[in-house]
């Protein structure tokens, strides 16, 4: 099945990369108003699929577009060292803007993939520019925020992070939640887990997990200016679990009419990811200090989208 991919920056490309390497799709079109570094990037990944998967990979116009499953919207304006996420939006919503016409008018049908920071106000915002239904327009959302907190407690607990099932919800961003209350390892609590492993799971351990999660897009952009490769295995992994339908669940954001007494939202929740895009969301079982802080985060979002204009 065929995935476009509007915007062949670092992390078009990455995702990409990623979806190539996989051999997740039978076809890959780059577009990007850059048609030059379109082009290379197709030509550059095209040249890594011979080693391992049989995909088409190339750029072109939006036309080009056309039956793509899914189209991956990472066109946008980079982050720059210390500039929030919300800085960036006017920016990227004119870039939207001009884009997602373009893609409707090709693939009317398509589901959208939104990358694009500060992702999930992008996500409101291409759920409004499209009108498709918010279940086919999803963000990345959290998806690699909860594999950082994954990967980061499967380290302690010398364990493999697919063993581990956690999740961050709310804003990608700086008012994530980490859902401490229901993490697994294996069928038990990680606590529990913890203790009988005889790694318990300290306030300064929890704390260092935390910041790990929290600040991790900031330490890697400090060090190399921009994070790809983690969003682009991510986003590859609901792309997969799209064109499979495989109802995987997976953190990702959607515009929701309401979530803890906040209407008309973007955020993260685990929802059921397949081929019509979000087959269900799930509100998981948090305690009473996470339900406030998931409050808080939908209503820092909800204050920051507002007064766009669409
Ligand atoms: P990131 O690190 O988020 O991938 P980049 O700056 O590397 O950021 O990539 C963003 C890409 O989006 C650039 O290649 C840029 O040319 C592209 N882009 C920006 N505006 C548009 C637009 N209106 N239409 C198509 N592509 C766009």
């Amino acid at each position: 099945m065929k995935v476009g991919i509007v915007g062949a920056g670092m992390v078009g490309s990455a995702a990409g990369y990623a979806l190539a390497m996989q051999g997740a799709a039978s076809e890959i079109v780059f577009c990007d108003r850059n048609a030059d570094l379109a082009a290379a990037q197709a030509e550059d990944i095209s040249h890594a699929v011979p080693f391992v998967s049989a995909t088409v990979v190339r750029a072109g116009p939006y036309q080009a577009l056309r039956d793509a499953a899914v189209v991956i919207l990472a066109a946008g304006v980079g982050q720059k060292p210390g500039e929030s996420r919300l800085e960036l939006l006017e920016r990227n919503v004119a870039v939207f803007r001009a884009v997602i016409d373009d893609v409707l008018a090709v693939v009317p049908d398509t589901i959208l993939l939104v990358a694009t920071n500060p992702v999930d106000i992008m996500t409101e915002v291409a759920t409004r520019l499209s009108g498709l239904p918010p279940e086919r327009v999803i963000g990345s959302g959290t998806i690699l925020d909860s594999a950082r907190f994954r990967s980061l407690i499967s380290r302690h607990l010398d364990i493999a992070p697919q063993s581990v099932h956690a999740y961050v919800l709310g804003e990608h961003g700086d008012s994530e939640v980490l859902a401490w209350s229901n993490a697994q390892a294996g069928s038990s609590p990680v606590t529990d887990f913890a203790e009988q492993m005889g790694r318990p799971i300290t306030a300064e351990i929890r704390a260092a997990i935390d910041d790990g999660v929290r600040n991790a897009a900031y330490r890697i952009i400090q060090g190399k200016g921009a994070t790809y490769y983690g969003i682009g295995a991510g986003l590859a992994r609901i792309v997969r679990a799209i064109l499979n339908d495989q109802r995987d669940i997976l953190s990702v954001s959607m515009l929701m009419e309401e979530v803890q007494g906040v209407g008309q939202v973007a955020l993260s929740l685990p929802r059921i990811v397949g081929r019509r895009g979000i087959v269900a969301s799930l509100m998981p079982t948090l305690d009473a200090d996470e339900l406030d802080a998931l409050a808080r985060s939908a209503r820092t979002l909800k204050e920051r989208g507002a007064g766009l204009v669409f």
